[in-house]
């Protein structure tokens, strides 16, 4: 098994003779993280409030970091501007993401020309665990304006001679299998449920795919998608954690396939208990913090990302002396509470309902009818799907939740039209009292 590239790669950024072992990378990213917050003190009208009452001076140990305030995903939608460290004319990106807050203010995340050689270089090192020069990779994410996704990729690609296509997201499943077949595409990078969708829809008559190797890039990549797309094409699947806040790329899985190896040497990360906000150790599950260490236009310092997942505490069968972030387990928000205080989250529904072979998304929702609360499951699927079959195994695996009575299923087909083909979400909804 090959080691993880970004081992090398991180040696090399930090000035590690060969590994970057733990004591060398700490003492890296402690002086980064001093100078990351003198840096946004003296710049960011939002951190010169934030951080007023610490200074570079308190942070002695890396532990320190936790007499650093957070930094929420409100702060940025409430004023996006005030977080800019550089110039005007110095930003060369701006990403507006729309956020799911009462407000509905966007988020906006700018970047410096220098904060994007960053990602594209991570691109670059990342990749090589699953491409080399002979490949020929898809990219079904945005690409066309400079700086996206798809073209800082495209960019990592070219720079180890391998070959990258945008094809940009999917709308048309058949029209997609069929440019992976012409193109000889023997690699892609996507989103789960479009390759999920991509894997279950039937090849075109005589075509024949090569797809060898695949990247699904989201927060959360669900088991039973994994499973299917490795069934379907007999490809390799490689998970990539990320947002556009960590700078697009986050860390990749090495051939291992089991948890995350992150860019170290430009973001630090902790895992913290979501209530008390203090840093859980390692190996219990949290939410995910991340601190930037070399971004210039929008640093963020303690940023929340309501990310569940945990530190794996085992050596990576891979060798690296890297660490290695444990699946994300969903999202904070993606949970609903059950009447008797338990909760259920899209995660745990999603290993049950994507498992089955003609389901591509879903809707689940707890509503009240006739006065029994019902979790109503509605389907996006090739009409294939036995609802009984699934409802059966939805109740044997939850069957703690029904114990008590006042739960009831209700799993049907959606009228194609329900849900919008292009991002096939799934979603957990609460419309009790509505
Ligand atoms: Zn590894």
């Amino acid at each position: 098994m090959k080691r993880t590239p970004l081992e090398s790669w991180i040696a090399a950024k930090i000035g590690a003779p060969g590994r970057p072992e733990p004591e060398l990378l700490r003492a890296y990213q402690l002086e980064k993280l001093r100078e990351t917050v003198a840096y946004v003190k003296s710049r960011s009208r939002f951190y010169k409030q934030r951080l007023a009452d610490v200074s570079a001076d308190d942070i002695k140990s890396l532990a320190d970091i936790a007499r650093l305030p957070f930094t929420y995903p409100q702060d940025i939608a409430g004023s996006p501007n005030d977080f800019i460290c550089v110039s005007p004319r110095e930003i060369e990106r701006i990403v507006t993401l729309s956020t799911s807050g009462t407000t509905g203010n966007p988020k906006r995340v700018f970047f410096t020309p220098d904060d994007q050689e960053l990602t594209t270089d991570f691109f670059h090192h990342g990749m090589t665990t699953l491409t080399d020069e002979t490949d020929r990779v898809m990219i079904f994410m945005p690409g066309t304006t400079p700086g996206s996704v798809g073209d800082l990729l495209t960019k990592g690609l070219a720079r180890y001679g391998c070959t990258g296509i945008v094809y940009g997201p999917v709308r048309d499943y058949n029209h997609a299998l069929q440019a992976l077949i012409d193109e000889k595409i023997t690699a892609l990078v996507g989103i789960p449920s479009q390759i999920l969708a991509l894997a279950r829809t039937e090849l075109p008559g005589g075509g024949k795919l090569s797809v060898k190797n695949v990247l699904l890039s989201a927060d959360y990549v669900p088991k039973a998608a994994v499973r299917a797309i490795e069934r379907a094409w007999g490809a390799a699947v490689y998970g990539h954690y990320g947002m556009t806040e960590t700078g697009l790329g986050g860390g990749v899985e090495c051939q291992a396939r089991d948890g995350y190896h992150l860019r170290e040497a430009d973001l630090y990360v902790e895992i913290v208990d979501p209530v008390t906000g203090i840093p859980v150790p390692d190996g219990d599950e949290g939410e995910v913090v991340f601190t930037t260490l070399t971004r210039r236009g929008m640093p963020l310092v303690r940023y929340r990302t309501g990310d569940r997942a945990r530190f794996m505490t085992e050596p990576c069968p891979c060798g690296t002396v890297l660490r290695r972030l444990g699946r994300v387990m969903g999202r904070l928000g993606e949970v609903i509470r059950l009447p008797d205080g338990r909760t259920l989250s899209i995660t745990e529904l999603d290993e049950i309902i994507l498992a089955d072979d003609g389901v591509i998304a879903y809707d689940a929702s707890l509503e009240t009818r006739d006065g029994e609360v019902t979790l109503a499951v509605v389907l996006r699927s090739e009409g294939r799907t036995d609802t009984a079959r699934l409802a059966q195994r939805l109740q044997s695996q939850f069957g703690h939740l029904f114990a008590s009575g006042v739960l009831k299923l209700d799993v049907r087909e959606g009228d194609p039209a329900f849900f919008t083909t292009g991002t096939l979400k799934r979603k957990i909804t609460d419309r009790r009292g509505y």
